[in-house]
């Protein structure tokens, strides 16, 4: 079979999607997918398996075939890739006779790259079925949701056996399963009914990053959502209540409040129920209330959040839940009220009648469900365990580590440590160590040991402090304990490398302050991004699709934060194809001048790294000097002039940080010392900041990880710097 090489995979993806980097497991996946393989990909909902057979497809000679139980979805995935220019139609019982036959023509001529099929169009007698298929002379198969073929799986539909005999009918055709779900049991049934052939099985973690975990306890609730939501006022979100009256109420309560918001339930009939998901998919309401009847087939890229009234009855309907937010992958909250009251009122419910076996199923998913509630840990951390995965016990974007841990560099402090046990030959025991760093005056410590440089350098920490720490170094295995005579302390290889400072040591401790749930970023305009969100509607009703198929919301924050001047730096925005460019692309750029010119705000392109599979890269000047246009020059002109930023800010009606942002332009290039706009403790900190955030493409987590006087000004300075001296 022929091989891509991975430079060609990425622009293909940017070229068909816009997209700069694959996720996850998507790229060997599509690897082995066009090398022929029968390929099983498991990956959490919202992750993007569907580029794992629709870029195949688009490589691959002949029609993908792709089979999926959503009807719903289904128009919607066929309407994402034709606003992306790709050919692909679906069949299903939805249309006419007429539609379909058009369909199938298309197809038969060579029109449809991507063909998508609900399980129920494929006939009992499945052989004219499949000679169909043969006259399209197909090169892949995609198997959406394939847990559908299994009886194990939790939503097993009988059609789907209709395809246990593809791999006899198409042998040397590759086939992709594609699949949330977590069991195992389920994922070897997938492979044997569907009768895979050696496949190459791709599981990716089902940790969502970009969601972040909130428990509360259920005491004023409305008030919190009025307010949670009024503080979020662009966003879209879902709150799930347990009782179809409550969501009419809650519903009410909140369009009383002037917040555009609907109910959806079971009991609504099926026409109400459509116009009610199709509003929201079009943001014209901005938050449903709905119980759990609400969510299949939702395919809303920027849901920013999902409440849960009321407690779940597992875990596993709870995370499903909150895995419709953030789909695009930017932030978003999970937010859960727990009580007490909540649990008893489900215990009643999780009696099956007659059923004993299913009734203490149903209890013990319920005491699960409220053990996580209860849970004094990271919240994180146990949903993965949960689903059977391992995590670390800190994951910095919970209720319970943000409010009461944070990672903390440890280095110092452990070297303290660590050169107390060496200087004192590695002879003693954790008590006479921590008297030694804290220079205690007990006649117990050698006399030669008080003249030693590690005495008393320890009275920073508390002795309990210094015990804890004893403890985490061994826990990591940092040091060893020797037991001869007495307990004693010794290094080995690790705890050397961290003394000699050649690595580092990083601990969760308990944090000193509170902090906030989400605050806005201010790094991008809001007002453009208003207007921006304003011309996709527009766009999106001449087009009659939803608002985030014309584009999503994350590029156009990329858009209100980078300000692109022309299609080739339009490029360099995620979500912009070729395709897209090409369609869109001038009505965007003409928002953007616009704004850009009334608000005298240059392109900040060059703070957008170029990425891989691009085609352009972003220009430079020559010599090295900024691609600076007038308007930065002479913000740096009046800086040299002895102007302070403020003054600057001022005299040109600019804010104070669009001058900021000028300036850093002049960091990059060397052209500023840096000195001169960051304090050296200032930079210091911030530099180390920016190595514990572990990234240097966003400016939030930094910030976040910084206290209120460290401005985003200063910080994107600092990582100009920090990216110039690190190469
Ligand atoms: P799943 O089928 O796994 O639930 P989808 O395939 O619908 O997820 O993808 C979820 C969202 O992520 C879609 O909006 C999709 O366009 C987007 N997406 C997928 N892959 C990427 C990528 N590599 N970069 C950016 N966005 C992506
Ligand atoms: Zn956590």
């Amino acid at each position: 079979m022929s091989t891509y090489s991975q430079e060609k995979l990425h622009g293909a993806l940017k070229h068909f999607f816009g997209y700069d980097e694959f996720r996850l497991t998507q790229l060997p996946i599509i690897e082995s997918v066009l090398a022929g393989k029968d390929t099983l990909a498991i990956m959490p909902t919202g992750a993007g398996k569907s580029i794992c057979y629709q870029l195949p497809a688009m490589l691959l000679p002949g029609i993908t075939i792709v089979i999926s139980p959503l009807i719903a979805l289904m128009k919607d995935q066929v309407d994402a890739l034709v606003a992306n220019g790709i050919y692909a139609a679906f069949l299903n019982s939805s249309q006419s006779q007429e539609q379909q036959q058009q369909v199938v023509r298309d197809a038969q001529n060579g029109n449809i790259k991507l063909l998508y099929i609900a399980p129920e169009r494929i006939p009992a007698n499945s052989d004219s079925f499949f000679s169909f298929l043969k006259g399209l002379n197909p090169s892949l198969f995609a198997i959406d949701e394939a847990h559908c073929i299994s009886s194990w799986g939790h939503d097993f539909r009988p059609e789907y056996l209709k395809l246990a005999v593809l791999k006899k009918q198409f042998p040397e055709l590759p086939v992709i399963a594609l699949t949330a779900s977590a069991d195992k049991v389920t994922q070897q049934d997938i492979v044997a009914r569907l009768a895979l052939h050696q496949p190459r099985i791709f599981i990716s973690s089902f940790n969502r990053p970009n969601i972040h975990y909130f428990i509360r306890q259920k005491k004023d609730v409305f008030g919190y959502i009025l307010e949670y939501i009024k503080k979020h006022k662009d966003d879209c979100g879902i709150i799930y209540a347990l009782s179809r009256a409550s969501t009419e109420g809650l519903a009410g309560k909140l369009h009383e409040a002037g917040i555009k918001a609907a109910y959806y339930h079971a009991g609504m009939d099926s026409a109400e129920r459509s116009k009610v998901q199709e509003a929201f998919q079009r943001d014209e309401y901005k938050v449903i209330v709905a119980t759990i009847a609400f969510g299949m087939g939702i395919d809303k890229s920027n849901v920013r959040f999902v409440i849960h009234h009321d407690v779940s009855k597992n875990v596993e309907g709870y995370y499903q839940e909150t895995g419709r937010a953030g789909r695009d992958g930017l932030r978003s909250d999970a937010i859960l009220f727990y009580s007490f009251g909540d649990i008893m009122k489900l215990r009643r419910f999780a009696e099956v009648e007659g059923n004993p076996q299913q009734s203490a199923i149903s209890r013990r998913k319920l005491e699960l469900m409220q053990q996580y509630c209860e849970h004094e840990g990271c919240r994180r951390q146990y949903l993965m365990e949960y689903f059977g995965e391992q995590f670390p016990a800190y994951c910095g974007s919970c209720d319970y580590c943000t409010s009461s841990l944070e990672e903390k560099d440890a280095t110092v402090d452990a070297q303290k440590l660590l050169s107390a046990i060496v200087r004192t030959g590695e002879r003693y025991g954790a008590g006479y160590i921590i008297d030694v760093l804290r220079g205690s005056a007990s006649e117990k410590i050698d006399p030669a040991h008080k003249e030693l440089k590690t005495y008393g350098i320890g009275k920073n920490l508390k002795k309990e402090e210094w015990q804890w720490m004893v403890q985490q170094l061994l826990y990591h295995h940092f040091i060893d304990k020797t037991e001869d005579q007495y307990v004693t302390l010794k290094l080995n290889e690790k705890g050397w490398k961290i003394l000699k400072g050649e690595s580092e040591l990083k601990l969760v401790m308990k944090k000193e302050k509170e902090p906030d749930l989400q605050e806005e970023s201010p790094e991008y305009d809001q007002q453009l991004l208003k207007d921006l969100k304003s011309l996709r509607l527009d766009m999106a009703d001449r087009e009659h699709v939803p608002a985030y198929n014309i584009v999503a919301d994350n590029s156009l924050i990329e858009l209100a934060t980078y300000l692109p001047e022309s299609f080739d730096e339009l490029k360099h925005i995620s979500g912009f194809g070729d395709y897209k460019i090409s369609r869109y692309g001038s009505g965007f750029l003409q928002v953007i001048k616009r704004y850009a010119e009334a608000n005298n705000l240059p392109s900040r392109m060059h703070f957008k790294k170029p990425k891989k599979g691009s085609t352009a890269t972003v220009k430079k000047d020559k010599k090295d000097k900024p691609a600076a246009n007038s308007t930065m020059q002479s913000t740096f002109a009046m800086f040299n002039d002895g102007m302070s930023v403020a003054e600057i800010a001022a005299q040109r009606s600019l804010s104070l940080s669009t001058i900021e942002t000028h300036l850093a332009a002049f960091v990059t290039t060397g052209m500023l010392d840096i000195s001169k706009v960051v304090s050296k403790d200032k930079l210091a900190k911030i530099m180390a900041t920016i190595k514990m955030s572990g990234q240097t493409m966003a400016l939030k987590p930094i910030k976040d990880l910084l206290s209120d006087d460290y401005t985003y000004g200063e910080i994107r300075m600092a990582l100009e710097y920090y990216k110039k001296v690190n190469g």
